[in-house]
């Protein structure tokens, strides 16, 4: 069997493993390692398990015996430090967080709970874990922190962040993945935690919870209700495809420099605008609707604060690990827009389940 995971690497703790990129990673691990695969996460609003478990219906009863479920929330430290010595990892992933702007704008406090007090717990944990270990254990142990590139802040027209770039977050999301990177970094130089940080630009693909905007695009056209485009549609974005953004976090974790950040991006800058027209274009081909999916763009009053644009440099990652994306942007697009297309019932039950409408969310500022 292919293990894309270096020798002594048998046991991973993959924290926010029922989320987007964490169940991504969740499958690969389950469908391309030999490693037993702990997956902590609360199961909050944007958790689905669907994926993991279509995925252990292909793969069978060998992966589904390597992969389980702590159903813990990270604000507890009790039930965290009793999920880290249960997992006895030789690798934590910690993915969990609080990870929507515009959730962050109407309600702030869970943001500050889960991504700056859960990863205080989580690396008090790791750290205990981590001190206990066997030297020849320790020797190979990493703790890898997943973050954003929004804890830059705002591009103008030009340049690129890059892993020198200072910080600058501006909305309650970004502000609370800074500090926790900032966490994750002082556990570094003060305890000699080995750790591995990436920040990295916003991701598509499938099984997106429908919130986030290309899944928001997607669900509006096909039910040929108004779709939502802030502000004058400049705001720029460099997309990146959730598989993408797996094989580096894989690397990143594995092959890393401790006490080193990578940024990873895929030369995926697109304005809001242009990303919102490719997605009825796309939709024209798969369900013509006489007028073109188009006509339901609609203008609507920008998010407060809403960052101009971002875009990665992703030199470091690319020259230093060997990185680079396996998708453009369009075949990416094309791809998604395909498996929405073919997975509406998937939206509907997890729409229901979440007691999210479609509605807008973020205008309480
Ligand atoms: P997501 O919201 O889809 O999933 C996050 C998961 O974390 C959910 O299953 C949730 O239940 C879990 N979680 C949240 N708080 C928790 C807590 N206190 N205890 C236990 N579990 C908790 O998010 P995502 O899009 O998969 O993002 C995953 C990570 O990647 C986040 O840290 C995010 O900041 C980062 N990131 C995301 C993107 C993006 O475009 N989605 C880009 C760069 C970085």
């Amino acid at each position: 069997m292919r293990n894309i995971l270096p020798d002594g690497i048998t046991r991973v703790l993959v924290t926010g493993g029922a989320g987007f990129i964490g169940s991504a990673l969740v499958r690969r691990l389950l469908r391309d390692s030999t490693s037993s695969v702990f997956n902590l996460d609360k199961l909050g609003y944007a958790s689905d398990l669907s994926s993991i478990e279509h995925e252990l219906n292909v793969l069978g009863a060998e992966a589904e015996n390597r992969h389980q479920l702590l159903r813990v929330d990270l604000c507890n430290a009790e039930a965290t430090q009793l999920a880290v010595q249960q997992a006895d990892p030789d690798l934590v992933m910690h993915l969990a967080a609080e990870s929507h702007v515009d959730r962050s704008i109407d309600g702030p406090g869970a943001f500050l709970d889960s991504n700056i007090t859960g990863t205080f717990n989580l690396l008090q944990a790791v750290r205990q874990h981590f001190e206990h270990l066997p030297a020849e254990r320790q020797s190979g142990f990493r703790l890898h922190h997943i973050s954003t590139d929004e804890v830059f802040g705002s591009l103008g027209v030009g340049g690129r962040f890059s892993e020198a770039t200072p910080y600058d977050p501006r909305s309650p999301y970004s502000a609370t993945k800074a500090a926790s990177d900032h966490l994750v970094n002082a556990w570094h130089h003060t305890y000699g935690l080995p750790v591995v940080l990436t920040n990295c630009s916003n991701n598509y693909g499938p099984w997106q919870f429908p919130e986030k905007l290309i899944p928001v695009v997607i669900l509006k056209a096909l039910a040929s209700e108004p779709i939502p485009l802030y502000g004058d549609g400049g705001n720029v974005r460099d997309w990146l495809y959730v598989d993408d953004h797996v094989d580096a976090l894989l690397l990143a974790a594995c092959r890393g420099v401790i006490g080193s950040s990578y940024c990873v991006g895929g030369h995926g800058e697109r304005t809001n605008k242009t990303v919102v027209e490719t997605i009825c274009d796309l939709l024209d081909q798969l369900r013509p609707s006489g007028s073109p999916h188009q006509r339901l763009i609609t203008k609507v009053g920008d998010r407060p604060g809403h960052d101009r644009r971002y875009a990665i440099d992703p030199t470091k990652i690319t020259s230093d690990l060997g990185w680079s994306p396996r998708h453009s942007f369009e075949d990416g697009l094309a791809s998604t827009v395909d498996w929405a297309f073919n997975h509406l019932d998937w939206f509907t039950q997890v729409r229901k389940r979440a007691g999210y409408g479609g509605e807008r969310i973020g205008t309480k500022a």
